[in-house]
């Protein structure tokens, strides 16, 4: 490739152009500087906040998140994108189980990142040359709301999700590490939030703190995708219907009032998803769980975390037709977590059958984790 000379200014509006084209609703450019509010990411490292998540707390993770340049020593520019996930048919009225919208279609994860390759190849066109590169969504050691929000795409609002004032916040956010110097873009400076607090006030589980981050250790999101094992007694209430992820604090969000659902074929609902039901879920089999899922992000907690999960739901919605399906789990599923979580939800919903299964597993029953479940479903009924 030979050099072609353009000022940043023009490469820059070209790249922002093009990355419009690829199906991003925003994009912004900053700086490799290290993230703004890096004490409060160390803060709530200390205090263990994030779960189980220990890929978030491993040193060398650590240090990657305090400085890009840690990343990519070669990073001259940030390209901040974000794309809206919201699908066409998302209604604000519930369905059971629940499943957050971010998740109804593709996994974002390989969409995203197919089209930030796109974008390095054609910043490679323009420049003439190779240019080192580095991309995440997600998963990546970035602070992914902090770039987002010096590159003026919006402000981190109480929920801690990146608002922007006319696309609200169901947005995927992307990164583009770019070892090209492009033009960057002001910060988005101001607090939109103001004096409301619904989303704290509405959060089931109050795990949203004073200083915009969330105890993950109580959240329905990470309880549902991420927590591997049994889900606290004190918690499975408060789940409510949310089989996968929670939206709650972005339902009620009033920047989220105008939101409008995007076009883009990845982030459609999926059919078997059209509507969801607890059935499919509770009989998802050991050997096929995956074919209706393939691609989605609903994979993650893999089938004992689905099925853990849609128990939790039936037992919250106490609903007398999930009662055999849960008998099957409790008396024959070869995970444990699956067959405590049916035993606990039997014992929500209760009746004759339900009190029936439990006291005859019970007879049998020899790990005491799940003993200790059936006991505890018996006394409630
Ligand atoms: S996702 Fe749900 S549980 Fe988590 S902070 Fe928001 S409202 Fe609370
Ligand atoms: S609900 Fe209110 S406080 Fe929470 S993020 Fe939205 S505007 Fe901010």
């Amino acid at each position: 490739m030979g050099m072609i000379n353009l000022s940043n200014k023009d490469l820059t509006a070209r790249v922002k152009a093009e990355a419009k084209r690829l199906g991003f609703d925003l994009v912004g450019v900053t700086g490799p500087e290290p993230p703004p509010h890096l004490d409060v990411y160390h803060q709530w490292l200390a205090r263990g906040r994030y779960g189980g998540m220990n890929y978030l707390s491993d040193e060398r993770a650590v240090i990657r998140r305090s400085d890009p340049l840690q990343i990519l020593p070669e990073c001259k520019s940030i390209l901040a994108v974000a794309v809206n996930y919201l699908p066409e048919d998302h209604q604000p009225v519930k369905k059971t189980p629940c499943i957050a919208a971010y998740a109804q279609g593709d996994d974002y994860h390989d969409v995203l990142i197919d089209r930030l390759e796109q974008l390095a190849v054609f910043i490679e066109t323009q420049v003439g040359r190779s240019v080192p590169h580095r991309k995440y969504t997600d998963t990546g050691p970035l602070l992914e709301r902090e770039f987002a929000q010096r590159s003026g795409l919006g402000w981190i609002g109480k929920n801690t999700c990146l608002i922007n004032p006319s696309h609200g916040s169901y947005l995927l956010l992307a990164e583009l590490l770019l070892g090209v110097q492009l033009e960057p873009d002001d910060p988005f400076e101001r607090d939109r939030c103001g004096t409301c607090t619904r989303c704290i006030d509405a959060c089931p589980t109050s795990c949203i703190t004073a200083d915009r981050t969330i105890d993950a250790r109580l959240c329905i999101s990470y309880l549902t995708i991420e927590h591997k094992d049994f889900v606290p007694h004190e918690l499975r209430e408060k789940i409510g219907d949310w089989l996968f992820g929670c939206d709650i604090c972005q339902q009620v969000c009033p920047w989220n009032r105008f939101s409008l659902p995007t076009k883009d074929p990845a982030f459609q609902t999926r059919a078997f998803l059209k509507p969801p039901d607890i059935e499919s879920f509770l009989n998802l089999a050991p050997d096929s769980w995956v074919d209706p899922l393939r691609d989605s992000p609903l994979l993650r907690p893999r089938r004992r975390g689905l099925v853990r999960n849609a128990a939790i739901v039936a037992g919250n919605h106490r609903d007398p037709t999930a009662i055999p399906h849960l008998i099957e789990l409790l008396m024959h599923d070869r995970e444990h977590l699956i067959r405590g979580h049916a035993a606990w939800a039997l014992g929500q919903i209760g009746g004759k059958n339900a009190k029936i299964a439990l006291k005859e597993v019970k007879q049998s029953e020899t790990d005491p984790i799940i003993l200790a479940e059936i006991e505890a479903a018996l006394s409630n009924l």
